[in-house]
């Protein structure tokens, strides 16, 4: 009678497989390593003596360098507690109904699916052992032998974290959904179930706190849709009466970028509607409103795009951080005294040239691509390269025809920094498809001041018992 087949027997009891069975054994506490048997044939192929590499996190910075190490002797894992990997440039875009949440998103897994050298993990990471050179997650321990952690960074409330209910941040597609939502729901709120003038106003009241980039574009976007998108829909309001509020606690907005291009900006959002507010410190947030010092501005939809804070996982990598909580790194961007660690993108904080490399896209890929050589290189034995950032210029949108690029000895702003900005997002973003759609969407809202995706979804956090309609 046949035996069972080689495959099912599993390795032979070679000198080199027993070698390669210690080496899974040392694999502290790996709950699934390759080459297990009961895994399918093409990973129990995955060839056991190369090192181990994890990455933490699927953003800018860890999904480039999975790409990077493409054709490095090394294996993958690569664990994101969410399934996709996220454009964030065009979040705002997904907050203002311009498009669906699949258009700025793709499945990690797919991305890198013909990349056999990685394995993707849906796992939240919780803890690092720098010393037992282990990972904690959600889907188990991972020993590695290079760790590339990328967990980015989210927004900070500078302390008032009860402001978060009542102002959400945009950082995630979850977070643009209810951002879609509030605003959306504003206008039907002010529409059919305000019983007085105030309230009305305080329903078409939309304030932005935060002056930065993503501030920018919420308000040049929010007040496209209130004055353009939606000014014809409705039969008790006038939407084109809304007031869109962009707060900034400093004397300009766009502050990274140069005076003139803050100045010209301010102008490009006053003529789509905005009231910008500058040197305006937020005091108080609540369902009702903002207070900046003395004064009250009655506000029923409030959003936060003010204050970054790192990742709690740099924390847990016993390095120095900065105030925000980023890992202070060393040149090569490696964790000091942990050369087998890498933190890169906006976890990390490096200085270059007296500032540190800012917390854009760009760079997270840069510091990616640059910490898969360093990889290679430690493994053949040559020496490390410091990293150095190169700033090929920053763009920021502020609406229709608007934007600002600062492109080192050239600074553009209007229709052409609009264009140049429009053209490099839809070029970096991920697959093929989500590029066609992007731009048929844009072309479409473009000529018809339409926007795709107005749809109200979701319940939001847990509502306030509904007050009884006013009687009509
Ligand atoms: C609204 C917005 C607009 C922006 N606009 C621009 C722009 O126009 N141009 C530009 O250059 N940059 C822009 N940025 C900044 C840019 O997106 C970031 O610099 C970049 O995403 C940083 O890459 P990263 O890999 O460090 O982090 P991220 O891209 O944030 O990726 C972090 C990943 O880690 C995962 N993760 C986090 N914690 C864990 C955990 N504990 N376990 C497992 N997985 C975890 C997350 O799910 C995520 O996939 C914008 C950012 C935002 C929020």
């Amino acid at each position: 009678m046949k035996g069972p087949s080689r495959r099912a027997r599993g390795p032979k009891p070679t000198p080199r497989n027993a070698r390669i069975a210690q080496r899974r054994a040392d694999e502290r506490g790996s709950p699934i390593t390759f080459g297990e048997p009961g895994r399918t044939p093409k990973a129990r192929k995955e060839p056991l003596h190369l090192p181990h590499v994890v990455i933490v996190g699927g953003g800018f910075g860890g999904l480039y360098a999975a790409k990077a190490l493409r054709h490095a002797p090394v294996r993958i894992t690569l664990l994101d507690r969410k399934n996709h990997h996220l454009f964030q440039p065009l979040l705002y875009q997904v907050a203002t109904a311009g498009l669906n949440p699949a258009e700025i998103a793709a499945p990690i897994r797919r991305v890198l699916r013909d990349q056999r050298n990685v394995r993707v993990l849906l796992a939240e990471v919780t803890g690092v052992d720098p010393k037992e050179r282990t990972v904690t997650s959600s889907a188990g321990t991972f020993g590695y032998d290079y760790l590339i952690v990328a967990t980015g960074a989210s927004h900070s409330y500078f302390g008032h974290e009860e402001w978060a209910a009542m102002a959400p941040g945009l950082k995630s597609l979850e977070d643009a959904l209810e951002i879609r939502r509030r605003v959306l729901l504003a206008f039907e709120k002010a529409e059919c179930c305000a019983p007085s003038q105030e309230e009305r106003a305080a329903w078409l009241t939309f304030v932005i706190v935060g002056g930065g980039p993503t501030g920018v574009e919420l308000a040049g976007t929010l007040a496209e849709v209130a004055h353009h998108t939606v000014a014809n829909d409705f039969r008790v309001i006038d939407p084109t009466a809304a007031r869109i509020v962009l707060v900034e606690g400093i004397d300009r907005v766009l502050p990274t970028y140069s005076a003139l291009l803050s100045a010209r900006a301010e102008r490009q959002l006053q003529r789509l509607g905005v009231e910008v507010r500058t040197n305006a410190r937020v005091t108080g947030i609540d369902a009702q409103g903002v207070q900046i010092g003395e004064e009250r501005i009655a506000a029923k939809t409030v959003l936060w795009a003010a204050g970054v804070k790192a990742s709690p996982l740099g924390q847990a990598l016993g390095a120095p951080l900065d105030r925000a909580g980023r890992v202070k790194v060393s040149p090569d961007l490696s964790v000091p005294g942990h050369p087998e660690i890498f933190v890169i993108g906006d976890l990390a904080v490096l200085e270059q040239d007296g500032s540190p490399v800012p917390g854009l896209a760009p760079a997270a890929i840069q510091e990616a691509r640059h910490t898969a050589k360093n990889i290679v290189r430690s493994i053949q034995g040559e020496e490390r390269r410091p990293f150095r950032y190169l700033d090929k210029g920053t763009l920021a949108t502020i609406g229709r025809n608007a934007a600002v690029a600062d492109l080192g000895r050239l600074e553009l702003s209007g229709f052409v920094a609009w264009l140049a900005w429009l053209l490099i997002h839809v070029f970096f973003l991920i697959g093929f498809r989500n590029r066609l759609l992007v731009l048929f969407d844009w072309a479409f809202s473009y000529l018809t001041y339409e926007r795709s995706a107005r749809l109200i979804t979701g319940d939001g956090p847990k509502a306030a018992p509904a007050e009884p309609a006013p009687r009509r």
